[in-house]
């Protein structure tokens, strides 16, 4: 009975030093114009998300320190009033917060709140996709000003806006932690805050324009990278490959981010036209099966972009999904039985190729926090495998559905490592199949 009655008191005694233990360490945080700077150290840490909140406002992003030192500034365009700003460091999946803190930011200087009508009927609300945000036009008249609240999953806020004239509102919302097609919805409202329209729009992309190809060690290669899928896929039946029997429709769905909610084929877009600078700087002459994400190719059609460019080789760009939320990794797919597939290697020269290629990765990526597997697998899974008439591999480049690598797939500076990690795994093979001499 008695140690029936202490039990709850020896097991909160246990918990104490624990929670002690597991305290997040505190941010210095200081106060900018529009802005607060952030600094704390972290060892042993390299990516984690930051998440604020002020007053109209609040973000998350993705932060990175090779030395376990975050520091960097956060943008607060909207926080004119002054107010309170938090801050909170924490792992990926958001469960573990390893610092945080909170600072008093003074308002502007010469801030004035709004004032006047802010109300009326708003009419022909439209939202017009930039690639910093979106733009913005409605009109209401006899209103001296309203509030506009915009949202996407990475960030919000809420700010006055005025007419230009005659009861005409327009201009840009920037959104900078906004990731490329992710949704924005934009809301007007009253100065009471009540809604009266709203609408909604993408992000949106614009590639990058190539770098100028350099002489390098990867000359004289044809490389043709084709970013999977696209925004608006529609499935068609494709014979499976040539010397194979039947035909499918294959897998129409696309893999989409666990908490950011991408859609695949923007992520493996962005991504390859990353790995398409790293080979036009090593020499490579490169040909994208797509450049934006409003196309459509089947699969056959793909192959065929890459046939007629020529090419050595051609890497088939996607991003995975597992119903385990650990998962972390790469996966490389090769052809085996089609026609195509052999007249290219047999089984044991196409696996040595995907060796190369997933220990190049693994190399350039390797975090040293987790173990990350990779697998080479051959297979006639594949339509876009089977059909190529030049060395082929569909690069799985990481899990989506895992919280940690949905937020890296997006994140830049990976997203480079994974573009240098497949141009070493290009350079590899040319290597082992005498296009290049090393
Ligand atoms: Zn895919």
């Amino acid at each position: 009975m008695r140690f029936g009655k202490l039990l709850p008191f020896l097991l909160l005694l246990l918990l104490i030093p624990f929670s002690c233990a597991c305290a997040a360490v505190g941010v210095q945080l200081t106060p900018e114009e529009c802005a607060v700077s952030y600094s704390v150290d972290l060892p042993d840490q390299d990516f984690l998300l930051l998440s604020y909140t002020a007053p109209k406002e609040n973000g998350k992003m993705v932060i990175y320190a090779p030395d376990g030192h975050f520091e960097g500034s956060i943008p607060l365009r909207y926080s004119q009033a002054g107010g309170t700003v938090k801050i909170t460091i924490n792992s990926f999946d958001g469960k573990r917060t390893l610092a945080s803190g909170s600072v008093a930011l003074p308002a502007a200087n010469g801030y004035q709140a709004p004032s006047g009508k802010a109300s009326g009927k708003v009419t022909g609300l439209r939202l017009e996709e930039t690639v910093s945000g979106v733009r913005y036009s409605f009109s209401c008249p006899g209103s001296d000003y309203l509030l506009l609240k915009a949202h996407s999953k990475e960030q919000e806020m809420e700010f006055p806006v005025y007419p230009q004239e005659d009861g005409l509102y327009a201009g840009e919302i920037e959104m900078p932690l906004t990731y490329a097609r992710a949704l924005i919805t934009v809301k007007v409202l009253s100065g009471k805050g009540s809604a009266l329209a709203q609408a909604e729009a993408r992000k949106a992309y614009e590639a990058p324009a190539p770098v100028e190809q350099q002489e390098g060690r990867l000359s004289g290669v044809i490389v043709c990278i084709d970013p999977g899928h696209q925004e608006n896929g529609h499935p068609v039946k494709e014979p499976i490959g040539p010397g194979l029997s039947g035909s499918t429709t294959g897998s129409s769905g696309m893999a989409q981010g666990a908490l950011t909610l991408r859609k695949e084929s923007i992520v493996v877009l962005e991504i390859g036209m990353m790995l398409r600078d790293e080979l036009l700087r090593q020499g490579a002459t490169v040909v994208m099966t797509r450049e934006s994400q409003d196309v459509f190719h089947s699969n056959q059609e793909r192959c065929q972009i890459a046939a007629d460019a020529g090419a050595h080789i051609m890497l088939r760009l996607h991003a995975d999904l597992r119903a385990n939320k650990n998962k972390l990794g790469f996966s490389v797919y090769a052809p085996l039985h089609s026609d195509y597939a052999k007249a290219v290697a047999d089984p044991a020269t196409y696996r040595a190729m995907g060796e190369l290629m997933i220990n190049a990765m693994k190399t350039r990526v390797g975090l040293p926090l987790e173990e990350r597997y990779g697998l080479v697998i051959l297979s006639d899974q594949f339509v876009g495998n089977n059909w190529a008439k030049m060395t082929c591999f569909l690069i799985e480049m990481g899990m989506m559905s895992t919280p940690r690598e949905d937020y890296l797939l997006s994140y830049p500076v990976y997203q480079q490592w994974l573009a240098e990690g497949m141009a070493q795994g290009v350079y590899d093979i040319a290597v082992y199949r005498g296009w290049v001499t090393e």
